[in-house]
């Protein structure tokens, strides 16, 4: 594709701090690939790593990478604590609020099971267009506790008004993953501690996509996932976050013995382990916790800051290069303009969403479809300028052209 940039979009790329970073990923050059909000490209220190593991951790030292040199990047055992002082720092925790392991779902349970079992109130609110793993965990330790809860749920747009002092949890997405609504995760969290409400954030597209300050909010539990906009791979470990003044309230109910205190004492009761660590439950996936490690070395230099007002400016100028299209086809912004309530993403719908994704994709413009009409756009400022979000447009202009 060669395409005339125009001038002030150069402009911009020319003066864009995070310029550099997207050396550091694999980003193929075929495509204009704006799915980093569902799996992110490819860090390309990850390679190197995953070799070095699989040769000399697993295939030479074998067991004995469990326990070697505790300081070493070799030692097994505190793989998933080293990643977590990494994620910690892009979610304003401290490190041992934050365990590494399993996956978004599993730790949607911890967090809900913690939380669910140290209020005496039985109301969780929620949103009826939560992602559906949130409500189904949601819906399954209801179950498990004899439904003795109601699960209540309101638009994410009115959970302010929902906030009542009879709701015990709530479980909120912070942006939405259809229209990439944004909430004021601040806000709700203050009026949540008022009312002595405990709260549970997924920060799915949130974390590495802007700041994100836990701790500052008074939030009290957290999940998100590695293989978004953190980069870690396919399936990568997730995070929970258990804010500090929980963890001796708070009861662990997949009580494995990786979050025991001492897992080769080998003792027959459980006793946790000291801070978030508990929170595991069995063997740490080396291998895809090595990658994810990796993966987050890329953040070590980044200001969120800085990364955060090159989202805003890359959303921004995409919105701003849609409204033509959007005037002239049934196009439908659904993202906030307001800066305040949009994540990293932009989404339209469109009648016939599918077929048009299914066209861009063909064409090299790799978005995604959400049911039922939702074109969704993830843009990654580490590893995207002006000039890509100039291409898609132009991609996206031909392909609605063709369309009826
Ligand atoms: C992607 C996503 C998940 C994914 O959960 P997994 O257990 O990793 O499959 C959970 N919640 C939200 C809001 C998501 O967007």
């Amino acid at each position: 594709m060669t395409l005339n940039v125009p001038a002030d979009l150069q402009l911009l790329d020319a003066q864009d701090a995070l310029r550099h970073k997207r050396d550091e990923f694999l980003v193929p050059d075929d495509i204009v690939y704006l799915d980093g909000n569902s799996l992110g490209c490819l860090p390309r220190g990850v390679p190197a790593r995953l070799a070095e593991v699989t040769q000399q951790e697993w295939g030479e030292h074998l067991i004995r990478s469990w326990t070697r040199n505790a300081e070493s990047a070799q030692d097994w055992m505190a793989l998933p604590d080293r990643v977590a002082a990494k994620v910690s720092r892009l979610i304003g925790a401290g490190a041992d609020e934050v365990a590494v392991g399993d996956s978004t779902s599993v730790n949607t349970f911890k967090a809900l099971a913690a939380a669910m079992s140290i209020t005496e109130r039985r109301v969780l609110l929620t949103d009826a267009d939560n992602f559906p793993t949130d409500l189904y965990m949601a819906q399954g330790l209801n179950r498990l506790l004899g439904g003795s809860w109601e699960i209540r749920t309101c638009p994410n747009t009115e959970i302010m008004e929902h906030l009542t002092p009879d709701v015990g949890v709530t479980l909120f997405t912070e942006v939405d993953y259809r229209t990439g609504r944004k909430l004021d995760m601040q806000g709700l969290t203050a009026r949540a501690r008022e009312l002595g409400i405990l709260t549970v954030w997924d920060l799915a597209h949130s974390a590495g996509a802007f700041p994100v300050d836990l701790n500052g909010c008074g939030a009290d539990f957290a999940v998100g996932c590695g293989y978004k906009y953190l980069n870690g791979g396919p399936g990568a470990p997730a995070f929970l976050f258990v804010a500090g003044r929980h963890h001796d309230a708070a009861p662990v109910f997949l009580s494995g013995w990786m979050g025991h205190a001492d897992p080769f004492e080998m003792a027959r009761t459980y006793s946790p382990a000291a801070g978030a660590r508990r929170y595991l439950v069995g063997t740490p996936q080396v291998l895809s916790l090595s990658a994810l490690d990796e993966a987050l070395n890329v953040f070590s230099d980044v200001d969120m800051n800085v990364l955060r007002q090159k989202s805003l400016s890359l959303t921004d100028t995409f919105i701003r290069l849609m409204e033509p299209l959007a005037e002239k086809h049934p196009l439908t912004l659904v993202t906030p303009e307001n800066h305040d309530e949009r994540g990293s993403q932009v989404s339209y719908r469109h009648p016939d969403a599918q077929n048009v994704m299914k066209s861009l994709i063909e064409r090299g413009i790799v978005g995604d479809f959400r049911t039922p009409d939702i074109l969704r756009f993830g843009f990654t400022p580490l590893y995207h300028a002006h000039a890509d979000v100039w291409r898609a447009v132009q991609g996206i202009q031909a392909v609605l052209k063709g369309q009826k």
